[in-house]
């Protein structure tokens, strides 16, 4: 007979097969699943598209009871169930949007046995949760997690409440789930939520089908031409543009109408309904180019946004990646493009300095800054930043398809991370660090007493400037990291240990002092490939039909089935509702619901 656990995995497998119409689950996700049905809480952290939801709507599915999923914004919740619902799930949602009488009648029913998962907004949580004694919680999950924690970039005030939950239900297992967040909001988030003893999965941040570019000063006709380029060579896909300020994105948005380009505008400013709308019309595939600020796209799954264009310089890294990451869900290629200038530059510094958290948000900002004018891997850059070590260079961003002049940094780093050690290991910021290398007696230094260290003056051979440089480069490389809850003192990583014993080297990017010039187009926009293949004629004919359908029932058009899907399709060619099965994507519901259609399309074009 097979164990308990290999019946559970059979059980799983087939679930996701009939609700899902996936054969296997991705690397992480068993484990995450099987852990949570051990009554485990867990802490996932995985990249947006990595397929967190799975991670506990599938225990959701197995257990007995209803999975309360607490969730920041009520177009995520509303995405979530629509999804979920399309694939045969039960779900409903409880928000302020939505009628007090709707409400009701979605927890009686979920009281009833009726819903596997509830989504509910984290005030409401808290207002409904001492009532619920009667409530068959089978487990808590709580996306978009980081919103807990200070240190995040997207702090908010309602979910520092969901400590409670733990205090109220301990014996209900917890999942927090999130895409963006370094080592210190991690331990913040499992602190705050009380995490017991949790599962904790650290899931790869990267998103290879991404190519990474940067372009510094730009001229508004470059970047009008580079979204020109996008929109011609992805006719039937979309794209974002964000932009720093409502009054941009307003101004974009009229520019490339007036260009013929059907785009829509997004941001705080505009009211509740007007948003709606213009998101249902992204989602519907009626607007190609979305211009927003911040406020747009948090979790929703469209799959085939083909490219993200930054107009101005993020606020940090987190958003940053955040947003990239709604390009190419589907795993596909997709194109991330930052423009970036010294207006942009000081704009943000305005807004941070009004902020709450000043020193933090100007020390996020620089390391934004960073990114942008990066010499080595743009790819590295980001995984560090998330303390995830990297030590191969991508191939798939601009620095790597366009070196700069590399040299053998690797004694540059020793000295650099043997002055960090002497002097305590975990004292010293960038600044001071580069005045014991140069053998300044600051009067730090010599209250501490480091002009006596023995890599005092070590690097007098480099000017400030290379230093600052090279220290730059060693903490984008995740030979440092920086701790911005210890006074941005810089910390060695394991990464960094390993080059200062001597058992890895480490290549740098050949300081050059930057020679103020301006680029007045720089390269050329990419020019649209006009040919199209069989097969990508079949997959224009299928998004047609996906498009049509969609219309028809008011959903948007990747419920009905992802980019991934179709292009399986194309790839497989089934013939009739057997092969169409196999399709990945297509599970129980959807077969039936859709499988004639589209086996119609597909059989013309045999
Ligand atoms: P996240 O919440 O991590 O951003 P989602 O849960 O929305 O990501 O998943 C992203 C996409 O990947 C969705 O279209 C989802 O259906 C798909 N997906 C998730 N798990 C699998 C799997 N095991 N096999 C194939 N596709 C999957
Ligand atoms: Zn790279």
């Amino acid at each position: 007979m097979a164990s308990p656990s290999l019946q559970l995995h059979e059980q799983a497998l087939s679930l996701l097969s009939r609700f899902y119409g996936y054969r296997s689950f991705r690397p992480g996700q068993w484990d995450i699943i099987s852990a949570v049905l051990a009554g485990r809480d867990a802490m996932v952290l995985m990249p947006t598209g990595g397929g967190k939801s799975l991670c506990y709507q599938l225990p959701a599915l197995i257990s007995a009871g209803c999975a309360v999923v607490v969730s920041p914004l009520i177009a995520l919740m509303q995405d979530q169930t629509q999804g979920l619902v399309a694939n045969g799930i039960p779900a409903a949602c409880i928000h302020s949007n939505q009628s007090e009488s709707d409400n009701r009648y979605n927890l009686q029913k979920a009281a009833e046995g009726k819903i596997k998962l509830l989504y509910i907004s984290p005030e409401r949580l808290l207002l409904e949760l001492p009532g619920w004694k009667n409530l068959n919680i089978s487990l808590f999950a709580i996306d978009e997690a980081h919103c807990i924690s200070q240190w995040g970039h997207d702090f908010r005030p309602d979910y520092t409440a969901l400590s409670q939950i733990k205090a109220t239900r301990p014996e209900v297992p917890m999942i927090a789930l999130t895409a963006t967040a370094d080592r210190l909001t991690r331990d913040d988030i499992i602190r705050q939520l009380d995490l017991r003893n949790p599962y904790c999965h650290l899931g790869s941040f990267d998103r290879p089908n991404i190519t990474l570019n940067a372009f510094g000063n730009r001229t508004t006709q470059d970047k009008l031409e580079t979204i020109q380029a996008m929109v011609n060579r992805h006719p039937l896909d979309s794209g974002i543009v964000y932009t720093l300020s409502r009054k941009g994105a307003e101004k974009l948005h009229g520019t490339l109408q007036e260009r013929g380009i059907r785009s829509a505008c997004y941001h705080a400013g505009m009211s509740a309904t007007e948003r709606d709308l213009a998101l249902r019309r992204f989602l519907n595939g009626d607007v190609q180019v979305v211009c927003a600020t911040i406020a747009f796209g948090m979790g929703i799954d469209k799959s085939n946004i083909r490219w993200v264009i930054h107009y101005n310089l993020p606020s940090n890294i987190e958003s940053y990646y955040q947003e990239i990451g709604r390009a190419g869900r589907d795993g596909l290629p997709a194109q991330a493009i930052l423009f970036h200038s010294i207006q942009d530059v000081i704009q943000r510094r305005n807004f941070a300095n009004e902020s709450g958290q000043k020193a933090l948000n100007l020390e996020k900002l620089a390391r934004m800054e960073a990114y942008a004018e990066a010499k080595v891997c743009r790819r590295r850059i980001l995984l560090s930043y998330f303390s995830q070590e990297s030590t191969e260079d991508c191939g798939n961003c601009d620095i790597c398809r366009r070196p700069p002049r590399r040299i053998d940094g690797t004694i540059i780093a020793q000295k650099a991370l043997s002055a960090v050690m002497r002097a305590g290991g975990t004292h010293t910021g960038v600044f001071t660090l580069i005045n014991i290398l140069l053998g300044n007696p600051t009067t730090e230094i010599r209250r501490r007493r480091w002009d006596l260290i023995k890599t005092y003056g070590a690097g007098s051979d480099l000017t400030k400037e290379e230093w600052r440089s090279y220290i730059q480069q060693l903490i984008q490389l995740g030979v440092f990291e920086i701790a911005y809850d210890d006074y941005n003192h810089l910390r060695v990583t394991p990464y960094g240990m390993r080059i200062l014993m001597g058992q890895e080297r480490i290549m740098l990017s050949e300081y050059r002092p930057e020679i103020a010039r301006r680029q007045p187009t720089g390269k050329k926009a990419p020019q649209p490939d006009l040919t199209v293949t069989p097969d990508e004629k079949l997959l224009g004919r299928l998004k047609f039909l996906r498009h049509d359908l969609a219309a028809e029932s008011g959903i948007p058009p990747y419920r009905i089935f992802s980019d991934a899907t179709l292009v399986d399709m194309v790839r497989r060619r089934p013939r009739n509702a057997e092969e169409f099965m196999e399709v990945s994507g297509v599970g129980e519901v959807k077969a039936r619901r859709y499988g004639a259609q589209f086996l119609k399309v597909l059989n013309s074009a045999q």
